[in-house]
């Protein structure tokens, strides 16, 4: 096998089918493609309707053990995985994976599209742009952001009158409310449709959100690792009128209307959930919604549905749970599968053996660095300490879910065979329905045959899905179940300002949402080096957020931040454009 060849010119030495022969390879009429070019397109949602009737395929979820900085190869497993199951064991199967963030792609760990024989191509464009959605997510979260300071300019410097006969203007003499100015009514309390029979405190009420500057969470987002954005001060022009404040910026696939775009399961339900976004609270202690800005517009959404559908009762839909199976799995499952109602057949668990090694008592991995030498030796005792931590822990946490696990051992050239066992037996010995190594990333679907037979097999059989909690329990109540039974926590400590949220939460009726944790991917506590399974540390909340819209409450964990920073020397140094060749190199 060639090991020396890079993944991007491995994707250039590959012809992508044209899409519109793959879209009718994959049962899609021509009229429910929107080719972006001749590789890429998008796939309209009539094609449920259509499909209505078809039994879903089976739905298997690739999660990880906690990584090294440098991501342990869910995406190329993945990839690899669905590859086997189409070429080599003739199922239909889908890869679901989401467009890689640009963040991580110019900054320490490179583009998400898998790699070596195991990768999507072409790749450059799956890692730049793709069809532009994180492009479009950034400009509708960055208009709720215009939107809400401009509105407090326009309450500070105008009269209720002049309010409102700006928001409601009069044409051709006739003043009308929009259907959504109807429905904040009616949250107010006024039941009136007629604007000149208004009185002036119910004129009053109708045009100032009167929004409290100081308890405004709904940030500007970019899709780059940029840290001086983390906080900002803005309006600081004269013709802002002294509306000065401070804000900050997110990653833009931190945005809200990111997470939304990922779980509703229609147009409806999309311009709900957009409406429904908290961005404040006014002075008198309301929550202000992104409906009373009058802030809704249109994106397009998941395709999970779609692949479960078109793969039909006898295929596979494969997908990636971001970080380890204590972060991206577990939110997985109790807000994704609970908001999708679709349920997991089997846990893939990606581990690698430098991972395992890290884990058990081997020296700091960090990207650019050379791998040092307890890596690139055989060395079994790093290698169990980290299954019996690690490893054990992780599978126990997606038995906490009642659904099978197969280990696949990512296997890198400097494994030995002796390392792989004792990965594979100890994964068996912690109760993983199977564990085999796998070699997609050097050899395609080839490498991954016989970790599609297992996870064929392991479907075969009955899951016993079940949530980690009911979400009537009191938020905290959730918190500390997630902190100790996933995490391994003794207990949590919340900060005064994450206790007055929780409360504050709890009386404007949003007690009965789901978790997302937002802790470091790092180790399964809240500090980053404490590699294993540590025991006996206290998860502090730091804050307690929440994304009314998309549906859940987000606590901050430790010192995690939305916008991640760049490194002395990120990717974005080896990339550059040929303009020979008019191409882009340098991309991983
Ligand atoms: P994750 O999805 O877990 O973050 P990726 O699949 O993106 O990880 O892989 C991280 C990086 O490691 C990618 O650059 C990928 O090409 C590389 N990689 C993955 N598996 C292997 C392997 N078996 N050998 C060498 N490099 C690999």
């Amino acid at each position: 096998y060639v090991f020396s060849v890079s993944d991007l010119e491995i994707s250039r030495a590959q012809i992508p089918k044209p899409v519109d022969q793959l879209a009718e390879e994959i049962g899609l009429l021509p009229e429910e493609l929107e080719a972006y070019g001749r590789s890429k397109a998008k796939v309209r949602l009539s094609v449920l309707e259509r499909l209505q009737s078809q039994p879903n395929g089976k739905y298997i979820l690739v999660a990880g053990i906690t990584p090294t900085p440098l991501g342990e190869g869910k995406s190329t497993v993945t990839v690899g995985l669905v590859q086997a199951l189409s070429a080599h064991l003739k199922l239909n199967s889908f890869a679901c994976l989401r467009q890689p963030s640009q963040g991580p792609t110019f900054g320490v760990k490179g583009g998400a599209a898998g790699g070596g024989y195991a990768q999507v191509i072409p790749m450059e464009e799956f890692n730049l742009h793709l069809t532009g959605d994180i492009h479009a997510i950034t400009a509708a979260n960055n208009l709720v952001a215009a939107a809400i300071d401009a509105r407090m300019l326009h309450e500070a410097t105008q009269s209720d009158k002049a309010l409102f006969n700006r928001l409601v203007p009069s044409v051709n003499g006739v003043r009308k409310f929009s259907p959504i100015q109807i429905s904040r009514l009616q949250r107010l309390g006024i039941r009136k449709t007629d604007p000149a029979s208004l009185t002036p405190e119910e004129i009053n009420a109708f045009v100032r959100l009167d929004l409290d500057p100081s308890k405004i969470t709904w940030q500007r987002v970019v899709d780059t690792n940029d840290r001086f954005l983390r906080k900002i001060t803005v309006g600081q022009a004269s013709s802002e009128k002294g509306q000065i404040r401070e804000t900050g910026f997110d990653i833009a696939v931190a945005s809200e209307i990111m997470a939304i775009l990922a779980l509703a399961d229609s147009l409806e339900d999309m311009k709900n959930r957009l409406a429904r976004m908290v961005v404040g609270t006014s002075c008198s202690g309301q929550p202000i919604t992104a409906e009373d800005l009058v802030c809704i517009f249109f994106l397009n959404s998941s395709h999970m549905f779609l692949a479960l559908k078109l793969v039909g009762q006898d295929g596979f839909v494969v997908t990636e749970a971001g970080f380890g199976a204590d972060i991206g799995m577990e939110k997985f499952f109790n807000i994704k599968c609970r908001a999708s109602g679709l349920r997991p057949s089997v846990v893939v668990l990606v581990a690698t053996v430098r991972a395992l090694k890290m884990h058990g008592g081997g020296p700091n991995v960090s990207a650019g660095a050379p791998l040092p030498r307890e890596y690139t030796d055989e060395n079994l005792s790093l290698v169990a300490g980290g299954c019996c931590s690690n490893l054990k822990k992780q599978i126990q946490i997606a038995h906490l879910f009642g659904v099978p696990v197969v280990v696949a051992v990512n296997v890198f050239k400097t494994d030995t065979q002796a390392e792989i066992d004792l990965v594979c037996q100890i994964a068996k010995d912690c109760g993983a329905s199977d564990a085999l190594p796998c070699n997609h990333w050097a050899q395609g679907g080839r490498g991954s045959s016989e970790l599609a037979q297992a996870v064929k097999e392991a479907a075969s059989k009955p899951s016993d899905f079940q949530f980690l909690y009911n979400t009537e329990m009191p938020i905290v109540e959730k918190i500390r179940t997630i902190a100790q039974r996933v995490y391994g926590a003794d207990d949590i400590e919340l900060s005064p300002e994450a206790k007055s949220k929780t409360d504050y939460y709890h009386q404007q009726g949003y007690g009965s949402l789901p978790i997302c944790m937002a802790k470091t991917h790092l180790s399964l506590s809240h500090m980053p080096d404490k590699k294993g399974a540590p025991t006996g540390f206290v998860l502090p909340i730091r804050d307690v957020r929440a994304s009314i819209g998309a549906g859940f409450i987000y606590p901050l964990v430790g010192t995690m931040s939305t916008m991640p920073g760049l490194p002395t020397r990120p990717c974005f140094y080896d990339i550059d454009l040929d303009p020979v060749t008019e191409e882009i190199t340098g991309l991983f």
